[in-house]
């Protein structure tokens, strides 16, 4: 197995939505009245080169998404902004590592929002698996509302839905095996969004920990913060809790999106155990 971080461009949001603050709404309007920007911060997109075929989970970012700047969505228009040229786009990144549309069996997205859904494009012909609760909230005109903009989308887009079973994972109520070997699993990490997964990734007793948006870097999972966007706050933090207390028993690299460290950590294998 080996496993591809593919940055797909860079984005920057308001420092109130990478930790929160506050609670419930005022939370969620302190990333509107926040003035401060991020740094720009990387959109990783990963693919597990697996005996059993290439699975890639998230598409990462698209060129299209240079036009939210126009969106009538406020959050698409004033809260993010996105870097990103065509090549760095996630089906050419692929083709540089000699990966084809063809070779790619499975496309499992953690969430639907913009900067993890924005290559899409690339994968017409694999099967793309999302969480039927996340579908749900992220179709049509309430879809729109929420930040989704689905109207994005290629027209052809009908992932399957990914129902994970109430079989816990460790620590992880909910789960599914990807692989017939066992050794890739979705779990549920709610909170971001309600039916948020990660994927989970096992190769000689080590876990790669592909995190989507539990939260935007490593050390805020470790220091129990919550983002500005979540719904949820204590679903969200019951996350984090879950992902420590998988770490403290199992040697965890965890690659969260938006962590500028996470492909040194992939690279280098680092897990949450043995640093610091
Ligand atoms: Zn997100």
């Amino acid at each position: 197995m080996k496993i591809h971080a593919i940055q797909t461009g860079s984005v920057r949001i308001k420092t109130a939505q990478v930790e929160g603050r506050g609670h419930g709404l005022k939370r969620r309007l302190a990333v509107f009245t926040d003035r401060n920007w991020s740094d720009w911060l990387p959109t990783y997109a990963w693919a597990i080169e697996h005996p059993e075929g290439v699975i890639v989970v998230d598409t990462g970012q698209g060129v299209h998404l240079l036009e939210t700047a126009q969106s009538l969505h406020p959050f698409a228009r004033w809260e993010v902004a996105f870097s990103i040229a065509p090549e760095q786009e996630i089906g050419p990144q692929l083709r540089d590592r000699g990966i084809g549309p063809r070779d790619v069996k499975q496309v499992v997205l953690t969430h639907l929002h913009m900067d993890h859904d924005g290559g899409l494009a690339h994968f017409r012909g694999s099967e793309i698996l999302v969480a039927r609760g996340e579908q749900n909230l992220a179709r049509g005109w309430a879809g729109w509302v929420r930040g989704y903009l689905p109207n994005r989308w290629p027209s052809w887009f009908d992932p399957l839905p990914l129902d994970l079973a109430p079989q816990a994972f460790g620590p992880f109520a909910a789960s599914k095996p990807l692989t017939a070997a066992g050794d890739v699993i979705a779990v549920a990490t709610p909170g971001h969004t309600r039916d948020h997964i990660s994927v989970l990734a096992q190769e000689n007793g080590t876990t790669f920990f592909l995190a989507g948006d539990t939260s935007y870097n490593e050390a805020l999972m470790l220091a129990d913060k919550v983002d500005g966007v979540t719904g949820d706050e204590e679903s969200s933090r019951a996350t984090l809790s879950s992902i420590r207390r998988f770490a403290a028993d199992h040697p965890t690299v965890y690659l969260p999106t938006h962590d500028p460290g996470s492909a040194l950590r992939l690279a280098r294998r680092s897990t949450i155990a043995t640093r610091g």
